[in-house]
């Protein structure tokens, strides 16, 4: 049989493979991003309930409307603006389904999507799924700071999106309120709509706060804007995100969904919407409860050869090995799978022309004990290295 590939050079996602590594090779994973420790009891209470209620047929292509008011809510109280839960917000599964829904939504044949490298890598084949193309404008590590400048000077007429990720995964960086400004300033009087992968927004460290395109009175009017509760509630497999858009944008946003996965898991929603409705809180807590981690990670892999890069967002840590070797990073990563028995997460992946850069992805979100015998690995694999 003839068949010609729509994705001849897109392979299976670093996430996967690496996890399947870790499978293979019986490592500790700390490279796909996922909590290693069991959601709030009262979150697994409430699902049982639902599902015994008889909870279990489709839900409303749009999203189960107490869901959709208790986010509402906490936008309201996350960035001060009341979004309609008929008209401007859409549960998705999972963050990944709102970001492809918003790309076929937006992009056509031809038209251009700027996305920055490093890219969380379900970007681009959406959007050449939708007949467009990427131009990728790469961060430079260890800052990996925006250059509008250089945005400004790759947009034509054939731009259509620009897509920005903040907390930046797998950077750990994050935008400020200049970045912001800056991108409404570039796309400012152009066809072009922002693409905010948000699905890190409470995870911030060290007293920052989080810079929504929410929050932000030009962006807001012409922004998908999409969030997960899969990291908000440390529960990454149910697959419950959500889009807030205006309500024009929301409208063919809606028109994706509705083909694509039609409605989320009902009795996940209802569960998720009386959880929050009993602990409205529940996610205040996340950048502390992420930060101790953090700086328990850093603090045991500080002089190691393993060196912890500030981290500012995100529930992942990077390290720089040049201490130990200057191979590229996928074979460094490969190299600690086998011979330390850890799984992490190389950064070129994610780089069209990847920059030379010895940097590793790890994932906090890990019991601490996880965390501590993820360095007890990584300090005894540096040390048969320089010893
Ligand atoms: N978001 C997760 C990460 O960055 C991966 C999700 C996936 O495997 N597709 O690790």
């Amino acid at each position: 049989m003839r068949f010609n590939s729509k994705l001849p050079d897109v392979g299976t996602t670093i996430f996967t493979v690496m996890s399947r590594r870790a499978m293979d090779e019986g490592a500790l994973n700390i490279g796909q991003g996922f909590p290693d420790y069991p959601v709030d009891p009262r979150l697994a209470a409430c699902l049982v309930e639902v599902v015994g209620e008889g909870r279990n047929q489709y839900a409303p292509m749009e999203g189960v409307m107490e869901l959709r008011e208790q986010i509402s809510a906490k936008l309201q109280t996350s960035y001060g603006r009341r979004f309609d839960p008929h008209t401007e917000i859409t549960v998705t599964c999972g963050g990944t389904e709102a970001l492809y829904d918003a790309i076929q939504a937006v992009v056509g044949p031809g038209d251009e999507a700027i996305i920055f490298d490093p890219a969380y890598d379900a970007y681009e084949p959406a959007v050449r799924l939708a007949g467009g193309r990427c131009i990728r404008i790469a961060l430079a590590p260890p800052a990996f700071r925006f250059d509008w400048d250089e945005v400004r000077g790759r947009l034509t007429d054939r731009t259509r999106l620009i897509i920005i990720n903040s907390p930046q995964n797998p950077t750990c960086t994050v935008a400020d309120g200049d970045d912001l400004n800056a991108l409404a300033a570039v796309i400012r009087d152009r066809p072009i709509t922002v693409l905010a992968d948000e699905v890190y927004e409470h995870v911030l460290y060290d007293g920052r706060r989080h810079a929504s395109v929410l929050a932000h009175p030009e962006l807001r009017e012409c922004s998908f804007a999409v969030f997960s509760f899969g990291k908000t509630l440390h529960a990454t497999g149910w697959r419950v995100g959500y889009c807030v858009a205006p309500p024009e944008m929301t409208r063919e946003l809606r028109k994706v969904h509705q083909f694509n996965t039609f409605s989320i898991v009902s009795p996940l929603q209802y569960a998720i919407a009386r959880y929050l409705t009993a602990h409205s809180e529940a996610w205040t807590g996340l950048s502390a409860f992420f930060q101790a981690k953090r700086d328990l990670l850093a603090g045991l892999l500080r002089g190691s050869g393993f060196e912890p890069i500030p981290a500012a967002g995100t529930y992942f840590q990077l390290v720089d090995y040049s201490a130990l070797g200057s191979e590229p990073d996928t074979d460094f990563a490969d190299r600690l799978i086998r011979e330390a028995k850890i799984a992490t997460i190389p950064l070129s992946p994610f780089y069209a022309a990847p920059p030379a850069m010895t940097l590793l992805r790890l994932c906090i979100a890990k019991r601490d004990a996880t965390l501590e015998a993820a360095a007890e690995r990584l300090r005894a694999f540096a040390a048969s290295r320089t010893g």
